[in-house]
């Protein structure tokens, strides 16, 4: 049920900068020298496939400077608690999304709501191979931390990290997620903030996922606009292929979906 590892699921978005296509979820790695940045992580049972894409790359996972997450649904922070708790790796995020990782509360598609949307296409078939990678295990994070406070203007500020991530507050799918622009390259990993397709969605292309998988999905479109200031020319989503253009054009695209 698990996806096995399969090299070309390690792709190279641009150089030290590649996106992972795990279990219906997609992390990615930022190398800088000997370090590198984890960008979201998969599924608890993506974990043999997140430790042999880094072996691939030539990341041990101590060498992790930190793993950088999106926001703390279980396909997102599979492994984090486990790297923290075996290699000291800090589990950074936004303030917002700390309890949430800690588990003080979960705001994740209850199995009863997935059951709900059961006849629509694609959804059993998905739900099942959620629930047998882990979608419901878990993964609470013991000691999750907040990334610096954003500076005096409001504006995020870029984190010392390899890569040089600068996090995007897109809230609404949940409370703290982010996207992160790696201003060097013009790439923004997306998380849940735009998906470029899902098992449960027949669209193709820039989307917003299915209504049941937000805490609350008008905020989710409102707050695209944080990635419509930048110039960034590559998106790599949680969910979906790698997207090549505008990320503004993507926002427009999700935006006429409504
Ligand atoms: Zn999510
Ligand atoms: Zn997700």
């Amino acid at each position: 049920m698990t996806k096995q590892f399969r090299e070309e699921d390690v792709v190279q978005v641009e150089d030290g900068v590649h996106a992972v296509y795990g279990s219906d979820v997609t992390w990615v790695v930022v190398r800088s020298g000997d370090s590198a940045t984890l960008i979201d992580t998969g599924y608890p049972a993506d974990r043999a496939n997140l430790l042999a894409s880094l072996e691939l790359l030539k990341v041990a996972p101590e060498a992790l400077s930190a793993v950088l997450i999106t926001h703390a649904h279980n396909d997102h922070l599979g492994s984090a608690e486990w790297l923290r708790a075996t290699y000291g790796v800090p589990v950074l995020m936004h303030p917002e999304e700390v309890p949430h990782a800690r588990r003080d509360f979960l705001d994740q598609v209850s199995v009863g709501k997935v059951a709900a949307n059961a006849w629509r296409p694609g959804v059993v078939p998905w739900a099942l191979r959620a629930l047998g990678n882990g979608g419901t295990a878990d993964v609470a994070v013991a000691e999750p931390q907040a990334f610096p406070a954003p500076g005096a203007s409001g504006a995020p500020g870029t984190l010392d990290l390899p890569g040089s991530p600068v996090p995007l507050h897109i809230p609404g799918h949940t409370a703290g997620h982010c996207a992160y622009l790696l201003p060097d390259s013009g790439i923004v990993v997306g998380g849940d903030a735009i998906a470029t397709g899902h098992p449960t969605s027949r669209l193709k292309g820039p989307q917003l996922l299915p209504t049941m998988f937000h805490k609350d999905r008008e905020r989710a479109l409102a707050g695209l606009s944080a990635l419509e200031e930048t110039d960034a020319e590559v998106l790599v989503p949680g969910h979906g292929p790698v997207y090549r253009g505008s990320v503004r054009e993507a926002v427009r695209l999700v935006r006429e979906r409504g």
